[in-house]
């Protein structure tokens, strides 16, 4: 299969998940804008870094999703969007009585708004072209809950609940939208829990990793973001043209349980 002509916009892409959606749709031949909101020398190098291995047009876009017209001056910056990947993402921890007001606002900006805001902009491209995806990075959380992780799990829910009715208002359309739910994928948002959770429970990294963050995963294995890579691509394939509204779970079992 070949994205040779697409051009992805991939948020929250200079690391973890988005980074390997961003390098599996490349390789695929789509062109990619990468982005975040940190604007680094890394950040454009990284993207002349994917450019060149995988001979495709990569950009890198400054955007801080927490804002809504910046989400939207990203799309239209980007120019072609044929596929967009809602990724960009943040974690809090806290019971809800005591989670600050700053961090709720947050993670439902990034995570949420800014989905809707993106979708708005990028829909009429789209349409324009006569073909797209839109692929929403949930989770787990966006499927089951768990304590302490009230605007997470509320904005993932959120998600879901979006991708459903985008892929309604487009199901006439050669547009799909889906969304996929990892389970644990060792990326920074991850590692940066480890050390935490070790010390909390008295134990080493690898037991917390093993034991506490892997403990709700019946594969006892963390997803890989070339794995989430491959189901992106596979999303923007011909054989899902069918595929629509749903979710993909990519987490070892967790929502059988
Ligand atoms: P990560 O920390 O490696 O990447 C997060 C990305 O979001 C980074 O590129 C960061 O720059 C970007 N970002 C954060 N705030 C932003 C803002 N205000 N504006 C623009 N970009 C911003 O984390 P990750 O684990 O790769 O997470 C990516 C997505 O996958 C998130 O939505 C996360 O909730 C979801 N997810 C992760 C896991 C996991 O186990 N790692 C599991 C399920 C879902």
């Amino acid at each position: 299969m070949t994205l040779a002509g697409k051009t992805a916009v991939i948020t929250g892409s200079n690391s973890g998940i988005g980074l390997g959606i961003a390098r599996e749709l490349a390789n695929s031949g789509a062109n990619v804008v990468i982005n975040s909101y940190t604007n680094s020398d890394e950040d454009h190098a990284l993207a002349a870094e994917i450019a060149k291995t995988a001979g495709v047009d990569a950009r890198y876009i400054q955007a801080d999703l927490s804002n809504g017209d910046a989400a939207r001056n990203l799309i239209e910056e980007a120019g072609q969007v044929d596929i967009l990947i809602n990724n960009a993402g943040i974690q809090h921890v806290a019971p809800i009585d005591e989670f600050p007001v700053e961090k709720w606002d947050a993670i439902i900006a990034i995570m949420l708004s800014s989905v809707f805001h993106t979708t708005a902009a990028a829909l009429p491209k789209m349409r324009d072209s006569g073909w797209g995806r839109v692929i929403n990075i949930s989770s787990a959380h966006g499927l089951t809950a768990s304590p302490y992780k009230s605007a997470y799990v509320t904005a993932k829910h959120g998600v879901v609940g979006m991708t459903k009715v985008v892929a309604l208002e487009t199901a006439r359309e050669p547009i799909t939208a889906n969304a996929i739910c990892p389970g644990y994928v060792l990326t920074p948002l991850v590692e940066s829990q480890i050390p935490d959770t070790a010390k909390k429970y008295g134990m080493t990294e690898e037991e917390a990793k093993q034991k506490v963050i892997l403990e709700r995963q019946p594969s006892k294995e963390f997803a890989t973001t070339e794995q989430l890579g491959g189901v992106a691509t596979f999303l923007c394939s011909p054989a899902a043209e069918q595929i629509t509204g749903t979710t993909i779970s990519v987490d070892g079992g967790w929502t059988a349980l």
